[in-house]
């Protein structure tokens, strides 16, 4: 059983038919080094946070498995390397995992596939909530237009029950437990590992925890139509991104604790919200594998050609969050010390790197997978695509002063905790010391800043 981005043992249907078919299993994870090469961009496709993110989510999965008595083993190069090795010692016939759908990983399964010609490989569609056999749409023809899928889908299709968490798990006796390999072997200093601050647990556990948290036990839910826009706390939105990306929770037992809260305590437009948020991630998966690698190009997957200035040290500057502009430098900081940010962040600095900066897209997406713990190859690349190419501009002094950012502000840019509500919303317009001047001040701003000066 090869776990990649489903590391959990609930809900996970390779794990069940492996179980069902098999006398005996092995379990394995394998860490890919190139994941932590650095880009030419200078920064390392996967950072720190991620590093520790994955670290906590597999342990917690080898200690979810050795209740069981089974064993994880965690291949520090690459699967490539691993897999064969395993089979070689074991006499492996047979190779049980989750489907993949995004290139990167295609290829490595291919090339995979390649080196073992003698086994047997099982697939499982597992990363959405709805499974790709169930739409109504064959991949290559998933529409352009997310409503176009998501009206026949919500009437054609519906999401298959969850299965349960195994009761045994047949694991090969002589396997012994791995640990998960230094983040020396990748580069990473002792300081870097220490100063990683993970925003949340990760692992299975935690996110099962969170997903009642959010639900029964607290009740947010109900409210979260309202809150999902806030950028600060854990509380305004689920947080269970992080969870999807790597797989320990998954989307239909979501949808089965939502539909039980809708029964149990309430059904309205945050329940059903959130359901379509779920929605949006799948149309991205389905959307991203009908289109292929020109997602990933400049020019897009419709060819359009901007116009790019690519200043490096103007994108230095929005990635250290010190453009001078609040609210992207507050929510750029957050993502650099704790790898997470809220969707209304992402989108304005996404907005802000592409329209104000003029800086090609596909930098900023590239950032953001460095850094994320929620990154996730089709939500990421499709929402920054959306965003370079078809969405209007978001304007992010407006947006400041809107969502009531001042509080978030202050606790993430410390030089304007001392000022007032409009000092912190558009600080330039007080020559604040110890502050970094903007990088620039936008005419389409104007209005913007005339209406929080107006606030006083
Ligand atoms: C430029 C940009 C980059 C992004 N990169 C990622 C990424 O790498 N990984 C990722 O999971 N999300 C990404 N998102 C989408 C969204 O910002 C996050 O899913 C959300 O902020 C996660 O917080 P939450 O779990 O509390 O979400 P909630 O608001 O509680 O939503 C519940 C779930 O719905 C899904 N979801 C919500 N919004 C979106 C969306 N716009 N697109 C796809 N799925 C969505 C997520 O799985 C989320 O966990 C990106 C958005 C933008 C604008």
């Amino acid at each position: 059983m090869w776990f990649k981005n489903d590391l959990r043992i609930h809900d996970n249907e390779a794990l069940m038919v492996a179980l069902e078919e098999c006398k005996e299993l092995i379990f394995c994870y394998c860490i890919e080094e190139t994941w932590f090469e650095k880009l030419d961009l200078d920064f390392r496709k996967m950072d720190i946070i991620r590093f520790r993110f994955l670290e906590q989510s597999v342990l917690n999965l080898r200690q979810n498995l050795e209740e069981f008595g089974a064993h994880l083993i965690i291949g520090q190069k690459s699967a490539l390397q691993s897999l064969p090795e395993l089979v070689k010692t074991y006499s492996i016939t047979d190779i049980y995992a989750e489907q993949e759908y995004a290139p990167y990983e295609l290829d490595l399964v291919d090339q995979l596939q390649a080196v073992l010609p003698e086994i047997q490989f099982h697939f499982f569609w597992g990363k959405t909530l709805y499974h790709k056999d169930d739409i109504p749409f064959e991949i290559p023809k998933i529409p352009l237009t997310s409503k176009a899928y998501r009206i026949p889908v919500s009437k054609k299709s519906k999401p298959r029950d969850p299965f349960d968490a195994p009761v045994k798990l047949n694991g090969v006796k002589q396997v012994k437990t791995e640990s998960f390999p230094s983040y020396t072997a990748y580069g990473f200093s002792k300081r870097e590992y220490d100063n990683a601050q993970v925003f949340m647990q990760g692992g299975e556990d935690a996110a099962l925890e969170r997903l009642e948290y959010y639900t029964f036990k607290s009740e947010l839910l109900t409210g979260y139509r309202w809150s999902r826009n806030k950028s600060d706390g854990m509380d305004y939105s689920s947080k269970l991104s992080p969870y999807l990306a790597l797989g320990c929770i998954s989307p239909r037992v979501i949808y089965a604790k939502v539909s039980a809260y809708e029964e149990q305590i309430k059904k309205n437009q945050s329940t059903w919200w959130l359901i379509f948020e779920l929605v949006w991630r799948d149309y991205f998966t389905f959307k991203q594998m009908r289109i292929g690698p020109s997602l990933f190009s400049t020019a897009g997957f419709k060819h359009k050609e901007l116009v790019w200035e690519n200043d490096l040290v103007k994108f230095r500057r929005w990635c250290d969050g010190t453009t001078g502009i609040p609210f992207i430098d507050a929510h750029m900081r957050q993502l650099n010390h704790v790898g997470f940010m809220s969707n209304r962040g992402r989108v304005n600095c996404a907005s802000y790197l592409v329209f104000d900066l003029k800086i090609d897209w596909t930098w900023g997406a590239a950032y953001f997978e460095s850094k994320l713990i929620d990154y996730d190859v089709s939500s990421n690349w499709m929402n920054w695509h959306m965003q370079a190419f078809e969405i209007w501009y978001t304007n992010p002094v407006y947006q400041s002063n809107k969502y009531k950012a001042q509080d978030f502000i202050r606790k993430w840019v410390p030089e304007l905790s001392a000022y007032n509500d409009i000092e912190t919303l558009i600080p330039w317009e007080f020559n604040i010391p110890g502050y970094i001047k903007p990088i620039e001040i936008y005419p389409k701003w104007t209005r913007a800043i005339n209406l929080i000066k107006k606030t006083d």
